[in-house]
């Protein structure tokens, strides 16, 4: 049995994403930033079904936390991939109004935060580094190629510098056994929206998305766990849409 750390895995994509990653046989090191409840039920749930599962809380914004986390993901078994899905949102608004406070506390979470649970993975994946090789999957989300105008631009473009990261780092790591994939979503029904001071934006939006709905949180993780198993052996530097037709 082989360790999947997950990122932001107490609610949303990333729960979503612990729980289908058990179901396919990994051994789950979830992270979570404040909710410990919430990380907890998700490590019942998983063990419930037979599963093996650790919640670990850590804050990806901060680089001994990330550092923590991967060591406790390698812990539970060997590190076999790791999913960077910790991300957060801002409350609409225009890059007139943006300040560098919101700016920095975005990137550091969405950029350095993603680069940094990069580097630890590719530490312990890298056959470069003594390590067995892995898949690395990064959550980027449509945004990075919409835009976001008038809602948080700064967002889509953290988003756009994780898709950037994916290509680099899948052609870096390329022949040292570790696949890099990306994975974004379109609007999908999480509390993220809420976060962002927009509790009914998957209800006002979701109808007139092409599919003439929102996604789930179950229908990104499938992609997500697919990237990371040994099924995509030959998928690397990928950005995979699951946006609907958005
Ligand atoms: P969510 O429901 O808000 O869940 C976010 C998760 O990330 C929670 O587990 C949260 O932990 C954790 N988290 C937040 N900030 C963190 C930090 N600094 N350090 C560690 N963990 C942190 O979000 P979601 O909708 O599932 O989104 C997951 C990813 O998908 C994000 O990267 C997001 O940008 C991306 N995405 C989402 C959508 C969408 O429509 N939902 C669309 C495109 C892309 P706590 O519960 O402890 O706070």
């Amino acid at each position: 049995m082989r360790s999947i750390l997950i990122t932001g895995g107490s609610r949303g994509i990333g729960a979503a994403t612990a729980r289908r990653a058990a179901a396919a046989g990994w051994a789950v090191c979830l992270t979570y930033r404040s909710d410990q409840a919430a990380a907890s039920s998700v490590v019942a749930a998983i063990e419930r079904h037979g599963g093996r599962a650790a919640a670990v809380r850590a804050d990806v914004a901060v680089e001994a936390d990330v550092v923590a986390a991967v060591e406790a993901a390698a812990t539970l078994a060997p590190l076999g991939a790791v999913v960077a899905n910790a991300g957060i949102v801002g409350e609409k608004t225009r890059v007139d109004e943006l300040t560098v406070e919101r700016v920095e506390r975005m990137l550091t979470a969405n950029v350095t935060g993603t680069i940094v649970t990069c580097r630890e993975a590719v530490r312990r994946l890298s056959t470069a580094h003594g390590g067995r090789g892995g898949a690395i999957v990064l959550v980027s989300s449509a945004a990075s190629r919409l835009g976001s105008p008038d809602e948080y631009v700064d967002y889509a473009a953290s988003k756009a510098a994780v898709d950037t990261l994916g290509i680099g780092l899948a052609k870096e790591v390329a022949d040292e056994g570790v696949r890099v994939g990306v994975v974004r979503p379109g609007i999908i029904d999480t509390e993220i929206h809420a976060s962002g001071g927009q509790p009914d934006r998957v209800a006002r939006l979701g109808p007139d998305l092409p599919m003439g709905r929102a996604g789930t949180a179950d229908e990104v993780a499938a992609a997500i766990v697919w990237l990371a198993s040994d099924e995509a052996s030959y998928v690397t530097g990928s950005i995979l849409d699951v946006a609907g037709g958005r």
